[in-house]
């Protein structure tokens, strides 16, 4: 039997006004990461929010120290009060980032502004079953940076080389280190420093590091590849972060290229891995007879192509491999812009550009555009800061 609602229910709005100012204020704070000084007047024209609202979310966060009040601009000819425009605080609350490693963990205390605070590097038991070890050493390595923290940190942000829920703030694999597989870091790690804590594939710190402080800075659809042992990516989508269910989804090294290709470490075969990662390279520099192949980077092999043909060949071949899958990205997604990290960015701008230029054959006329492969900027500092904008993108509704 159907059973009607009772005549007296409250109605609710959609959307409440804690939401919408919530979303306002995120909105503010993107457009001050992305424009730098920008007056009251400047944040009400780029984000679209009056200018009464804009002054009653800026007043506390100036009041509070977040936000810093410049000197006065000239008045413009119209007269009125001269602007003053805001800016982020230095020495506002800073932010927590942990950068879990093989057998290391790296933690920093990041600013507002992008600036490493403080600095702790050290050895992670990874080997057997030595979880508590682990958890241990890395929740040293953050108080070490904590205490370094002036006023009480927002929260911390984790960057983990392996597949992460982050749902439940926990680890799901870590290539060769098993110790790691299962743990639960974020929740421990909560309750040690009392700090809100988030955990999150590097790949996708590496395109928040990007988005925030970096080559991606107040752009709302860009790609971040990983490349090196293994292949990995994240997505910036209409100015979210493309997770998946429980952070599942983004496993670009594992999207299929070549049916019934090689065998892939996964199990199957033809994954973009298979022939976009330094095993690929390794072995075929052996077979071209390249010197020192076993050990060949993307950075030397472009040393060598400068005076050795074949080397030249199999530059253009690697670069070509990673444009396949840059290609197939551009078909699905239109993401347009590529940001380089690891092995393949430390070819340089040249090899980025030959990887673009394969990219454009592969996907000559494309609605969206053409995809533009630019190189990020030091990976281990970009890894940092992404674990810092994991912690700013929770906190402040990232949206664009
Ligand atoms: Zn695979």
């Amino acid at each position: 039997m159907a059973t009607s609602p009772p005549t007296d229910m409250p109605t609710r709005p959609l959307i409440s006004a804690a939401v919408v100012g919530r979303a306002n204020r995120g909105r503010v704070l993107q457009a001050l990461f992305d424009l730098g000084p920008t007056s009251r007047a400047e944040l009400a024209r780029y984000t679209g929010v009056n200018r009464s609202t804009i002054t009653a979310i800026v007043q506390p966060l100036v009041d509070n120290g977040f936000l810093l009040e410049g000197a006065p601009l000239p008045a413009g000819g119209a007269g009125g009060k001269p602007a003053r425009p805001l800016t982020l605080s230095p020495t506002a609350s800073p932010i927590g980032a942990v950068q879990v490693l093989q057998g290391r963990v790296r933690s920093a205390l990041v600013s507002m502004t992008g600036d490493i605070l403080a600095q702790d590097t050290r050895r992670l038991p990874v080997t057997g079953r030595r979880a508590r070890e682990a958890t241990d050493a890395i929740g040293a390595s953050l108080e070490a940076v904590l205490a370094a923290a002036k006023r009480p940190p927002f929260g911390v942000g984790v960057a983990v080389g392996g597949m992460v829920d982050t749902d439940r703030g926990s680890i799901v694999e870590v290539n060769l280190a098993p110790a790691l597989d299962g743990l639960a870091l974020g929740p421990a790690l909560a309750s040690r420093i009392g700090l809100p804590v988030l955990l999150d594939h590097h790949p996708r710190a590496l395109l928040l590091g990007d988005r925030w402080f970096g080559p991606g800075r107040g752009i709302s659809t860009f790609a971040v590849l990983y490349t090196g042992e293994v292949l990995g990516g994240a997505l910036m989508l209409g100015g979210h972060l493309h997770r998946g269910p429980a952070g599942a989804g983004g496993e670009l090294g594992h999207t299929f290229v070549q049916v019934d290709g090689e065998l892939c470490r996964c199990g199957r075969r033809g994954c973009w891995e298979t022939i976009a990662t330094l095993d690929w390279l390794r072995r075929r520099a052996a077979e071209a007879g390249l010197p020192d192949a076993a050990r060949i980077s993307t950075a030397k092999l472009c040393r060598l192509a400068a005076k050795d043909p074949a080397a030249a060949r199999l530059r253009d071949t690697y670069a070509r491999n990673l444009a396949v899958g840059i290609a197939n990205l551009q078909q699905t997604l239109a993401a347009n812009r590529y940001v380089l990290h690891g092995d393949a960015a430390r070819g340089g701008e040249p090899f980025a550009t030959a990887i673009q230029q394969h990219a454009r054959d592969l996907v000559p006329e494309h609605p969206g555009g053409r995809p533009t492969v630019v190189l990020g900027g030091d990976d281990d500092r970009a890894a940092l800061l992404g674990a810092a904008g994991l912690v700013l993108s929770d906190q402040l509704q990232f949206t664009v």
